[in-house]
C-alpha cells in the first residue's frame, strides 16, 4: 500500500467530484464512481465497467480503495455473527452483527484500539494504534453484508474504538453512509456510543445530524465514574450532563444512557437513586447491562435479579430503563476480545517459531 495515494474510499461525494473534476472528467463520472464505491463495494477500479480504460488507469496509478479480508467468523447460537477483519496493514478490528426482528444491526469498529483507559473493555487495554478512515468504517458494513448475503439495516457504532475520538473521519463515513448513491442507511437508523467527550459532544450536537447518541455513563457519581473510566476525571458529570441536556435541547433527539452493571460496584439501591436525580427531566432511555467481564479486569456482573430490581427502582423514580438482550455472549462479542485473542495467538506463533 502506499501511504501518498488518496483513499478514494474515504472521499465524501463533495471531496470525490472535486477530485474527479481536477482530472478533467465531467461532473457525472463522479457520481458513478461513487456508487461502484458504496453502493456496489468494487475492490478494484477494474471492476467499474461504465468508467473510460484511461480513467481507471489514472485512478490505479493515484488511488486506493481500501479494502478487508476476513480473518476469523464465529456464528452465535443466536444468530449473532462475528467478524475479526484484517486491514491492509495487518492491524484487526472486529465488527458484530445482530439479527433484530426489524433488520439486521453491525456493529462498527471506529479505531485499532482505544485511548480511553475505561477500566473494564477489551479494547483500551492495548491502547490506540491508530484511528480507522472513513472507507475502513464503511467497508465493515459492505464486507460483512456480502459475506452475509443479507442487506443490513442499521448501525451502532459500539465495536472498537471512541468515534468521538476520530471525530473527522465518522463524520465522513456517517455522510458516506446515509447517502442515497451509497447504501443509504438513514441517521434515523444510526447510534453512536461515546465515554463522553465534551468539546465533540458540543461539536456534533451543532451538526444536527438525527442520529441517535449514547453516552456511556455507568456510574452516577463523579467518585465511581472516575474509578471506572479515566475520561471522567478530564470531563466529570458536571460538564457531561449539561453537554447532554444541550444536545437534546439542540437536536430535538433524546440521548439514551449505557450502564454496564457491576456486582457491589454501581448497582445499589442509592446508585439507582443518584442516576434517577443526575436525568431527571430528560426523558432519558437507560440501557442495563451486565458487565460482561474481560481478563484483567477486577469487575464481575450484576446478578440477573440484582439488575431488574436496580431497573424496576429507576422505574419507580421516573426513569425508563430496559435489560440489554444478551447477543452472542458463546462467541465473545463484547467488543475487543476477540482481536485480543488474535494478537496473542500471533504472538504465540512468533515465540514458536524463534
Ligand atoms: N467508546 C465508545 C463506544 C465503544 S464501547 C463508548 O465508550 O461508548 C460500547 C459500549 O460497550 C460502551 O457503553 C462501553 O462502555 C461498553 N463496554 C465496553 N466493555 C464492556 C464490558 N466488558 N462489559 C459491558 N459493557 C462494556
Amino acid at each position: 500500500m502506499n501511504e501518498l495515494r488518496i483513499k478514494i474510499s474515504s472521499l465524501t461525494e463533495q471531496e470525490l467530484a472535486e477530485y474527479i473534476r481536477s482530472l478533467g472528467q465531467p461532473a457525472f463520472r463522479a457520481g458513478q464512481i461513487f456508487r461502484w464505491l458504496h453502493q456496489r463495494a468494487a475492490s478494484e477500479f477494474a471492476a467499474m465497467t461504465d468508467i473510460p480504460k484511461t480513467l481507471i488507469a489514472q485512478l490505479e496509478e493515484q488511488c486506493e480503495i481500501e479494502t478487508l479480508s476476513v480473518a476469523r467468523k464465529q456464528v452465535s447460537k443466536d444468530g449473532t455473527v462475528k467478524y475479526l477483519f484484517r486491514l491492509p496493514d495487518g492491524n484487526c478490528i472486529e465488527s458484530v452483527v445482530m439479527r433484530y426482528h426489524y433488520g439486521n444491526t453491525i456493529c462498527v469498529s471506529s479505531e485499532v484500539g482505544c485511548r480511553m483507559g475505561c477500566r473494564f473493555c477489551a479494547s483500551t487495554q492495548n491502547g490506540l494504534v491508530r484511528p480507522l478512515t472513513a472507507g475502513e468504517i464503511a467497508r465493515q458494513v459492505y464486507t460483512a453484508s456480502e459475506e452475509l448475503g443479507e442487506r443490513i439495516s442499521h448501525i451502532v457504532m459500539m465495536g472498537i474504538g471512541e468515534p468521538l475520538d476520530n471525530y473527522d473521519n465518522v463524520l465522513r463515513f456517517l455522510q458516506i453512509i446515509s447517502s442515497p448513491n451509497g447504501v443509504n442507511i438513514g441517521m434515523r437508523n444510526i447510534s453512536l456510543s461515546t465515554c463522553g467527550l465534551v468539546p465533540q459532544i458540543n461539536r456534533l450536537a451543532q451538526e444536527k445530524l438525527g442520529l441517535t447518541l449514547s453516552i456511556s455513563l455507568h456510574a452516577p457519581n463523579n467518585r465511581l465514574r472516575s474509578s471506572m473510566m479515566p475520561v471522567n476525571d478530564a470531563f466529570p458529570l458536571e460538564q457531561l450532563m449539561p453537554a447532554c441536556r444541550a444536545y437534546q435541547k439542540t437536536t430535538g433527539r433524546r440521548i439514551s444512557f449505557e450502564y454496564s452493571m457491576v456486582k457491589g460496584v454501581n448497582d445499589t439501591s442509592e446508585c439507582a437513586q443518584q442516576l434517577a436525580k443526575l436525568l431527571r427531566g430528560m426523558g432519558a432511555h437507560v440501557n442495563l447491562i451486565p458487565i460482561n467481564p474481560v481478563d484483567g479486569s477486577p469487575y464481575t456482573a450484576s446478578d440477573a435479579a440484582n439488575v431488574e430490581r436496580f431497573r424496576e427502582r429507576l422505574g419507580k423514580l421516573g426513569i425508563n430503563a430496559t435489560v440489554r438482550r444478551r447477543l452472542g455472549t458463546d462467541i465473545s462479542a463484547a467488543c475487543g476480545q476477540l482481536r485480543q485473542e488474535e494478537a496473542r495467538r500471533e504472538q504465540q506463533q512468533d515465540e514458536n517459531r524463534r
